[in-house]
């Protein structure tokens, strides 16, 4: 039980800890949290202005942070510890070895994210008196629920299908395939390529070697070659 290497030296989860990260189980969590912020924000004065505002200021926040948070910390190289905390500890596995199709994708774990946004929600609530702070960060906690949907269904949704068609057309799947499978300094956004294209990030999937062979429809394995692309892309960028 818990958290092991198979044959392949790649983790294998197991165990009700590990099931704290499960999108299906932090999601709903996170949701009761940001709308508690929201509901807190609404109960003081001209709160429901106050949301109205600030939920989509929120979102804008959340998406330069998402794209910070990503490029210089989780990709950190340069320093040690950093990059023994967010690198290594945080994101390394993520890239090294599930192919784009991963059922068992997870969130970020409950242990590391509830605490924070509670303290989150907790201290902005006691020390602020009208709503506008509670209402931003709702919507940047919500914004945090948007980016786990979304980077679960990139890596659950078939591309060519539904809900993975309508995502990889119209959204930025394309965009974090490409992340993952041909160039890990390119495409740092989740939620949008906004960011990406404000710093120069920003490499369209057309512009990359090989569209075809995914490897994300069901029972087919990743695209000979491609994870060992992918490792040659995150050496490259080590
Ligand atoms: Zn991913
Ligand atoms: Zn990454």
């Amino acid at each position: 039980m818990g958290k092991h290497l198979n044959e392949q030296g790649l983790c294998v989860y197991s165990g009700f800890w590990w099931k704290l990260a499960l999108p299906h189980l932090a999601l709903p969590v996170h949701l009761v949290v940001s709308l508690g912020a929201l509901a807190w924000a609404a109960s003081r004065p001209k709160g429901w202005i106050a949301i109205a505002v600030s939920v989509p200021l929120g979102f804008l926040i959340w998406t330069l942070f998402e794209y910070a948070l990503h490029r210089w910390l989780l990709h950190h190289k340069r320093y040690p510890l950093l990059r023994r905390v967010f690198w290594n500890g945080l994101h390394r596995e993520h890239h090294m070895y599930r192919q784009m199709m991963d059922p068992d994708h997870r969130t970020v774990h409950l242990a590391i994210s509830l605490p924070i946004v509670l303290m989150l929600v907790g201290s902005v609530g006691l020390a602020t008196v009208s709503g506008w702070g509670l209402a931003i960060l709702g919507g940047w906690l919500l914004s945090y629920c948007i980016y786990e949907t979304l980077h679960w269904l990139y890596h659950i949704c078939d591309p060519e299908r539904g809900l993975g068609k309508f995502l990889w057309v119209h959204g930025v799947g394309h965009a974090h395939t490409v992340h993952h499978f041909h160039h890990a300094g390119k495409n740092y956004g989740f939620t949008t390529i906004f960011w990406d294209r404000v710093f120069g990030t920003y490499l369209p999937i057309e512009q990359t070697r090989a569209r075809e062979g995914y490897g994300l429809r069901e029972g087919q394995p990743a695209a000979a070659g491609r994870d060992e692309q992918s490792r040659y892309q995150l050496e490259k960028e080590a």
